[in-house]
Parts: structure tokens; sequence; C-alpha cells
């Protein structure tokens, strides 16, 4: 008897990276405590793989986007730790939040009217200041609605911190003349990138979602933050060409000399998106570079082996996932990168 199929793709996620990560940007954010964006699996990499290290880490406070993910977060740490971002769109959201003792985040009047209907009870609430997406004006703060609340966690979001533009001020002044209308225990505007902005956007709580995850959004981060995720593919067959032979779907690579190549077992399926393949791309073993030939496939990518002789059947290959160079050569944001990988790679 075997011990089963082996797998020949996975996802290896450096824990002390992480667990690194979220030091680096609880102590960047000074006299705040760093929350944690656990939203989407964890940015593609796995809840169960990454939310022990960030509790373990210290990380009490959670955020996810819908109520779908609270059950898998609430598996590791206390309900009462998670916040749900999109808040309660209806009356089953709002029982279902205070039934499983987890905070909504309340984003407008709506939201509001419906949270104190159902019963009210500690809640976090959204002001946008200027990204237009979730959350109540400036202007609503003072609405009955608004001021029935018993809000915990007063948030804003920022719409461009990883860039140098005016409108960080503009959104940091108007988070700050909103904060005295409505009464709260705790203040946070700034996500990953925002934290690099300086003291004055740290308020009480930090948000940290992208860098946890080894994402650099702006370059302040670069010598704190640590490579979190590297999908490998086991090599699952090689092959000698001969000049002129011509490598995957469409035929757009044809080997110029003779060369040996190998089948590499990730695909688009696994979140390797077709627009990894043509000139420069490659795969890596150790510091070595193997370039990719021909069309990503669905399951799979022929590699050169030529500067790896002694790579064969069941051997891996990395997928070079330092984000900020892997973006800017696949053309994808950080946040693409993490959450496109696929759920065939297996943690390990
Ligand atoms: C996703 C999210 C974050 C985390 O942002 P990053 O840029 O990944 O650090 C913080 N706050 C809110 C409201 C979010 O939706």
């Amino acid at each position: 008897m075997g011990d089963g199929p082996l797998p020949t793709l996975r996802l290896n996620i450096d824990r002390n990276a992480l667990e690194h990560n979220w030091r680096a940007l609880d102590r960047m954010s000074g006299s705040a405590r760093a929350g944690v964006a656990v939203k989407a699996n964890c940015y593609g990499l796995g809840v169960d793989a990454c939310v022990p290290i960030l509790r373990a880490a210290g990380a009490d406070l959670f955020f996810v986007a819908h109520w779908s993910e609270v059950e898998q977060v609430a598996h590791h740490v206390k309900a009462g730790s998670i916040a749900v971002l999109h808040g309660p769109m209806t009356r089953g959201d709002a029982e279902y939040a205070r039934q499983r003792n987890v905070t909504p985040v309340i984003n407008s009047l709506k939201q509001a009217q419906l949270w104190a209907e159902s019963g009210g009870g500690p809640c976090h609430l959204m002001v946008d200041t200027g990204i237009n997406r979730l959350g109540i004006s400036p202007q609503e703060a003072g609405d009955a609605a608004i001021r029935q609340l018993e809000v915990v966690g007063l948030f804003s979001h920022l719409a461009c911190a990883d860039e140098d533009s005016a409108m960080n001020a503009e959104q940091l002044q108007a988070f700050r003349d909103v904060l005295p209308f409505v009464p709260h225990q705790f203040a946070s505007l700034a996500n990953s990138a925002g934290i690099a902005l300086g003291s004055e956007f740290h308020f009480d709580v930090t948000r940290p979602g992208l860098a946890l995850y080894g994402g650099i959004p702006r370059q302040e981060l670069a010598g704190e933050i640590r490579q979190v995720a590297t999908p490998e593919a086991a090599i699952i067959q090689t092959r000698q060409l001969s000049a002129g032979d011509r490598v995957g779907y469409n035929a757009t690579f044809t080997a110029p000399a003779a060369m040996r190549v190998g089948v590499a077992s990730i695909g688009y399926a696994d979140g390797l998106l077709r627009c990894w393949g043509g000139k420069d791309a490659f795969m890596l073993h150790g510091g070595r570079r193997l370039p990719l030939l021909g069309r990503v496939s669905m399951d799979m990518v022929v590699i050169d082996l030529s500067n790896a002789p002694e790579l064969s059947e069941g051997d891996w290959v990395q997928v070079p996932y330092h984000l900020p160079d892997a973006a800017q050569h696949s053309g994808l944001s950080q946040y693409e990168l993490l959450t496109v990988l696929g759920r065939r790679l297996k943690t390990s």
C-alpha cells in the first residue's frame, strides 16, 4: 500500500515572516494597536494557516468583509473580536451578529436604523471621507439614527494611502472634524499604507491587511516587511526538445536549439494568470532563474531547464512572489497576486 496521492502544488507560508510583519506593523503604528484584515481568506493565504499566528502574535481585532467569512475566523478567535466590514443588509444579518456576538460595521443610515430596530448594541461606524465606497457622510453624523448607536470603533478609509496624494491630508482633516460629533471608544483610519504616512494617521487602532501578507504598498515599508507566500510546483515531466520544436498553446515559443525543458504543475487555474507568460518570465530554483516558455496553461507551465540540468521529475520550483517585483512583472496589483491564488494550492 502506498501513502496515497502526493500533491504537486503547494503554497509555502512563511509563518515567521507573517508574525514578523504583524509585529513590525504594530510597532510602526506607534501608540495605536494593529488590528488585522483577514477578509477574503486572509487575502488568499488561508484563514486556518494565518489567523492563529496573528492571534498568537497579539492581534485582537479581526476584520472580514462578509458575514459568510465569520464562521471560519471564529474557529480561531473570540467572535467578539471579529468585525464585519460590509455591515448588516438584512434583519437576518443583524440577528446573526447579535447571536454570534460579532460586531457589525454600520455604513449607512439605513444600516444604523436596521441595527437599532433589531435590538442595537455595540457596533463600529464607518464614515466616508472621500473614497465614496461605504460609510455615512460626515454630515450624517448628527442624524438621530446615528446618535442612537453604541459606537465602539469610529472608522474611515483612505483612498490614496499608497501614493503621495493631497487627498491623504484632506481625508485626515475630514476624519478629525467628525470625531467630536460621534461618541466612540476608539478611532481608526490607516490601512497598511496609511501606517507609513506618519503618526497623525494612526489614531487608536490601525487596520493593516496587505503588508501582513508581504505586500509593500509604500517604499517606507520595504525594509520592514518580509515575503510570506511562495507558490511552489513540482516538475511532473521533463522533455528533450530539438531545434524548431514548439511549446504550448498557439505555439508561441520555438526552441532555437536543442534544450531540456520541464513541465511544472501550476497554471492559471491556480492563479498563475496568463499575463505571467511572455518575455522575461521565469520560475526559480534556489536562486536560479528558469525561463517560462510559451503560454501558461490551465494546469501547467513549461520551463527551460538549461540552467538546472540536475532537476527532474518530482523536484520543486518556485514562482517568484516577492510582491512588488511580481506586480511589476505581471501587471497585476499586489492585492490581486495574493487573492487570485487558487484552491489547489495546499498550504504547507
Ligand atoms: C481591506 C481593508 C483594510 C486593509 O487594507 P490594506 O490596504 O490591505 O492594508 C483596512 N480597512 C478596510 C475598511 C478595508 O476594507
